[in-house]
């Protein structure tokens, strides 16, 4: 398999693609033919790791790592990542936790699978040019997912970004406990200035090649294909169970993790809708309504890890889909106001029992409206993100109950947290690199 960027750059190998993180000219890497991926094709008894190395063969056919994906895959992919089911049927309702894992958020699986590809590729000496340093953006659980993967994993440094003052108290914490091989820097601005950043210093082939800048944000190829094998797997242990397609509720802010299930139903996995939830940060569902891509400052929301203005891995998905008609058949998008957040998450606390981020709150908001006869006629999955417990200032009060951190979350919280905070100008993160 080879990897072509976005705007039509020459075709590499997915080791350069994982390593480089964007393409030369400034575009996104997307495989060059997809591959097709069927039911038929997994084993029915395989664990997650078993049915991501067997989705992620062909993407990864004919490189380096092809040989060691069911190692990488089982030692990366560790966590469980449960479809639990809420309402039966019809219109039933599932929720996908991808939220067990080191960080208790989903971008724990991304992360991870990343590093473990990234030391393989070093340790090969595919790049022989150890150490290489990670420059990382996040809008609050990225970083996190990132430095847990990454932190004293040889060869490797790592360099965080994130908007002081702008994610929750348990994410900066996340953010921030690591030392080691982890520098930690919040920027006088929003995630837009951080992500602004991250691109001006890749653009900046000094800096690129001094400090072998590798990019493991969502726009990493690396991140997003093994955010479609758990599609893949939810997908298909409902079709087996069930015969039908599942349809998921995916909440979006950069657009990597939908990104994802767009793929997975695209190689041939019995995905039926995808539809994206958005917070006030709504660039997507506007540019579905009106057909104008309007990419604009991010407004802070109670989804924090959701403000996202001008979602990078749009460029993959136009460039997928080529008009706006197509697109609208491949995906639809609502909007979600921190006003409905509230509600939801209290509503929902009310109906079972259950805590959900606010993140994973603009999903389940969707999926209640969602018009009658579409909700009905489908087996629906949302997508729970984070764990409540990572944004307990904004749950607890809410509920008027304490919510249990996972046993991992709590002691990462029981580390010192240290960082230094940076204008959001280029300069003064080269001075930090
Ligand atoms: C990152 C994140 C999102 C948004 O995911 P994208 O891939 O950027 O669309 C949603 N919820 C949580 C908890 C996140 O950390």
């Amino acid at each position: 398999m080879r990897y072509v960027s976005t705007r039509g750059g020459p075709a590499v190998g997915i080791e350069t693609a994982i390593m480089g993180g964007t393409a030369d000219d400034g575009g996104l890497y997307v495989p060059d033919v997809l591959p097709v991926i069927q039911a038929d094709d997994f084993p029915r008894t395989g664990d997650f790791p078993a049915i991501a190395s067997r989705f992620l063969e062909p993407f990864f056919a004919g490189s380096s790592l092809a040989q060691r994906l069911p190692r990488i895959c089982s030692a990366a992919l560790n966590f469980p990542l449960p479809l639990r089911q809420l309402e039966s049927g019809p219109g039933s309702l599932a929720v996908l936790e991808l939220f067990h894992g080191p960080t208790a958020a989903f971008k724990d699986v991304g992360a991870r699978f990343l590093a473990h590809c990234m030391e393989q590729i070093i340790q090969d000496g595919v790049f022989a040019t150890a150490p290489v340093t990670v420059l990382v953006a996040t809008s609050g659980d990225t970083g996190g997912a990132v430095a847990a993967a990454y932190h004293r994993r040889p060869g490797t440094r790592v360099v965080v970004l994130f908007p002081e003052g702008r994610v929750s108290p348990r994410q900066e914490h996340q953010l921030t406990c690591w030392g080691d091989n982890v520098v930690s820097l919040a920027v006088r601005g929003e995630f837009d200035d951080c992500q602004r950043l991250v691109k001006a210093a890749f653009a900046d082939a000094g800096l690129r090649v001094r400090h072998r800048l590798c990019s493991a944000n969502s726009i990493n190829v690396g991140r997003l294909l093994p955010q479609a094998a758990y599609y893949a797997q939810a997908s298909l242990n409902h079709w087996w169970a069930t015969g039908r397609r599942l349809s998921f509720i995916v909440p979006t802010g950069n657009l990597g993790n939908a990104f994802a299930c767009v793929w997975a139903r695209r190689v041939g996995l019995p995905i039926d809708r995808i539809v994206l939830a958005t917070n006030a940060n709504a660039t997507i569902p506007d540019f579905l309504a009106t057909g104008q891509w309007l990419p604009r400052p991010s407004v802070p929301t109670l989804a924090s890890a959701m403000d996202v203005g001008n979602p990078s891995n749009m460029e993959r998905l136009r460039q997928l889909c080529g008009d706006i008609e197509t697109l609208r058949q491949e995906v639809s998008a609502v909007p979600v106001a921190d006003a409905e957040i509230r509600s939801t998450i209290v509503d929902e606390f009310r109906r079972n029992g259950l805590a959900w981020c606010p993140h994973t709150a603009t999903g389940l908001r969707v999926y209640r409206e969602l018009p009658d006869h579409e909700r009905t006629h489908r087996d629906w999955a949302v997508v729970a993100t984070a764990h409540a417990a990572k944004f307990d200032t904004i749950v607890e009060p809410l509920l008027g109950t304490r919510i249990e951190p996972p046993a991992e979350l709590m002691s990462l919280l029981a580390r010192p947290s240290r960082f230094e905070t940076i204008a959001p100008d280029l300069e003064a993160l080269a001075a930090r690199l």
